[in-house]
Formats: C-alpha cells, structure tokens, sequence
C-alpha cells in the first residue's frame, strides 16, 4: 500500500507530470502554495476571530499576481487559461482555511469575470487595473431572501428615470459583500419581459446612497469571510453603469457560472487532498490498542478509497477546466464538477474528522473547521440537486 507516502510526500498531490499543466501552471502552483505557507496559515486564525480577511493581505495578492490570472497584460493581468484558475483555487483550497480562499475566488474567479466579460471598453479601464491590483474588491449580489436556486425568481427592480436607473431589492448571502467596494448586482429592469430575458447586471458601487449593507451574516463555516444582506432603497445610479444590454443578464449569471463551478470544484479537492494528508499524519502518530491506528485496515482502506475518489475528482475539474479552455461548452461536465465534488469533501472531511477521534471536535484542530468550512460547497454556486438537474438534462 504506497498511496500514503505519495500523498504525504507532496501534501496530497501526486508527483508526476500531467498532461493539462505547463510549467508557468507549475510555476503558479509553486508561489501559491509558498504564499499560503508564509502569508496566511500563520495569521487565518486571526481573520476567522474578525469575521474577514484584512485588506493589505488581498493587496498583496493583487501584487503578485493572483487576481489578474486570465486578465489581459494591458490592465496587468498574466493572460493564463482556465487550468490556471484551477491551480490557484486548488492551493488556496489547500490552505485549510475555506474563508480566505472563497473570499480571493469570489473576487478573482466570480464577481469581476462579469466586469470584465460585459463592461464596456470605458468600464473595463475605469475598473480592471484596481480589481487586478486588489485596491478594489468585487462582490456578485444575484441571491435573494426568495430566490437562489431559481435565479429566474429574484425581485430586485432597475427602472430606468432619464440617465440614471433607480434599484430596489434585497440580496442574501454575498460573499465581501460588508467589506467589499464594488457590486455586480442582478435586477429585473422588464418585468414585462420573459423571465430569462428580463434581467439586467448593473455596477454599484460601495457608498452609493441607497445601498447599505442591512447585515453581516454570522456563519457555521468559511467565517473569515464576510458575508451580507444588502438592502437597495431607490438606488440611483449612473445609466452607464450598466453591465451589458438590458435583458441579457441571466444570460451573463449562466456563463459565469461555468467558471465559478469551475473553481469551487478546484477549491473542494483542494481542500479534501489537505484534509487526506493531515489525517494521515494524525493516524500514524496516534496508537490505539498498541499500534498506530493506521495499522488498523479499516482506516487505511477508508482513506486509500477516498484518496481515489479526490484523485478522480481533481481529474474531472481539470478536464472540465480544459474543454472550457479550449472554447468547448462543458456545462455537463462542470455541472458534474460542482455535484461531484460538492459532495466529495463533505464525506472526505467527515471521515478524517471520525478517525481525529475527539480532537477533532476541538475548536483547535484544522479538521473541525475545515468540517464547518466543507458544508456549503454542497449548496453555494449551485446546489448538487439543481447541478444533478443540470446533467439529468444533458445525458
Ligand atoms: C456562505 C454563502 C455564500 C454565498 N455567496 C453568494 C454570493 O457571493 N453571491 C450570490 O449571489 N449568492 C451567494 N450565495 C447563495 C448561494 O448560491 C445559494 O445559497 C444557493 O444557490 C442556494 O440557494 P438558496 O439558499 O436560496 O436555496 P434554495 O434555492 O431555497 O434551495 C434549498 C435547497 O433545496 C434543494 N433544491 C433547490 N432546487 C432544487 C431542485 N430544482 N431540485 C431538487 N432540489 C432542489 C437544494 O437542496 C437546496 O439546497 C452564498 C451562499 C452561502 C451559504
């Protein structure tokens, strides 16, 4: 049985070449992983007491690079592929800390692809630089208190008076949505309109009178992220800020989603692969019964079985991530992805919580909060029963 000591050797990722990463992917995966190491594990327990991730941390991210991954050179991104986006997630997912890795992706791989795939040439200068750097922070707000699977339902109102569009509506649950700077807001601006054709994004940014932030949700997991319910009271903001045409904002949601599937997917097997390789470590070193409890086949075999199940699941993003970089619609498989996996890292974090023992339920240890952490991923961005849909559809 040699599956342990690869995974132990390479905190859970196999060492062999694969075919989908080049060596600027290994590169970026290098300098992910080092920043993780230095820059967040030793202060993440900070930020999950304060509820966020400190601004000058995601500023230096927007330094070395990680929020202008896929972005163009001229607003300062490295112009990389969706497998890049892949790398980052998974070594963020890897941190053991699920809050300061969504609140990055949100930012990077969630809120400001809408900026960059519906703005105008004059947004995209006015905002790409600052997203890029880190200076401004992005949010995607389409969830409602009455609608979040069925995004076709939300009730967030955009009507148009002379230049300016006036919003009215609450969002639930968005991701630095407290702290963030700038919104990407779904509205219905044509009630009259079909469902799908009846919403609009719109731009809206922080401080604007009208939009205030009503709560700061308290969490079961991913609590160094901050999360809010934000309320829209005649709103005005500038006509051109919207993003797109007017009715193709459904549309906007449903393509960027792809990439959000993408990543969150990234992110759970990142997670699971670091959860593996601390089990492990944990049951080689712990004696029941006089001898270390990986001596005891039931566990061995428990985790040897969920170790092919990451690895299955790390193969299927990265071929989702590589038919979507290649420009093929890959909707089942990323649909695939985000059931797959959603569900993967809550049986791989359960598993590795039982065989910590009563540890495990201690604030103090990593499994706990990656536990906590781990329970969403089956819900946000898509929950496995609407992505089952999704694929049901397609088979
Ligand atoms: C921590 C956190 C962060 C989030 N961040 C953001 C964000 O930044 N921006 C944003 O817009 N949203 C965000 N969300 C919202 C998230 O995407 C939604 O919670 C999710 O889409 C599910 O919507 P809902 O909570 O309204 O559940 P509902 O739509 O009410 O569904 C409840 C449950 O019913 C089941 N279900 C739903 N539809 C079906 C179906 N067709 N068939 C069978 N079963 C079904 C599923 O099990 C589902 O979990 C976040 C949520 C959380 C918890």
């Amino acid at each position: 049985m040699n599956i342990a000591p690869e995974f132990a050797a390479a905190g859970g990722a196999p060492n062999y070449p694969s075919p989908y990463f080049s060596a600027e992917h290994e590169m970026l995966r290098a300098q992910v992983r080092r920043f993780v190491e230095t820059e967040i594990k030793p202060h993440a327990g900070a930020w999950e007491e304060q509820g966020y991730v400190p601004r000058e941390v995601l500023r230096r991210m927007g330094s070395l690079g990680f929020f202008g991954i896929r972005y163009p050179a001229r607003y300062g991104g490295s112009e990389m592929d969706t497998l890049a986006s892949v790398v980052f997630a998974e070594e963020m997912g890897r941190s053991t800390f699920g809050g300061v890795a969504i609140t990055a992706l949100v930012h990077a791989d969630m809120a400001s692809v809408h900026v960059f795939n519906a703005g105008s040439a004059a947004q995209k200068e006015k905002w790409m630089p600052r997203i890029i750097s880190g200076e401004v922070i992005t949010a995607v707000a389409v969830t409602e208190p009455d609608a979040g699977s069925d995004v076709k339902a939300i009730r967030t109102t955009a009507r148009r008076d002379g230049d300016a569009y006036v919003i009215d509506g609450a969002k639930m649950f968005i991701t630095n949505g407290v702290y963030g700077n700038l919104y990407c807001v779904a509205a219905k601006s044509d009630r009259g309109a079909p469902s799908s054709r009846s919403i609009t994004m719109f731009l809206v940014e922080k401080g604007t009178p009208g939009l205030t932030v009503s709560r700061a949700l308290d969490k079961h997991g991913w609590r160094s992220s901050d999360t809010a319910e934000l309320h829209f009271d005649s709103c005005r903001i500038p006509a051109a800020n919207r993003l797109g045409e007017e009715g193709r904002g459904f549309y906007a949601i449903m393509k960027n989603f792809q990439n959000e599937r993408i990543v969150i997917g990234a992110m759970a097997m990142g997670e699971a692969q670091a959860a593996i390789a601390l089990t492990l470590d944990y049951v080689r070193t712990r004696s029941a019964f006089g001898a270390p409890l990986w001596q005891k086949q039931a566990i061995r075999l428990r985790l040897a079985a969920l170790a092919a199940k990451v690895e299955a699941g790390r193969q299927l993003v990265y071929h989702a991530a590589w038919l979507d970089s290649q420009g093929i619609d890959a909707t089942k498989e990323v649909s695939m992805v985000k059931a797959y996996c959603g569900e993967l890292v809550n049986a791989v974090m359960d598993d590795c919580l039982q065989f910590h023992g009563g540890i495990g339920l201690m604030r103090e240890s990593a499994i706990e909060r990656m536990t906590r952490d781990a329970r969403v991923q089956a819900i946000g961005g898509g929950a496995t029963e609407v992505m089952l849909e999704e694929v049901a559809k397609r088979l």
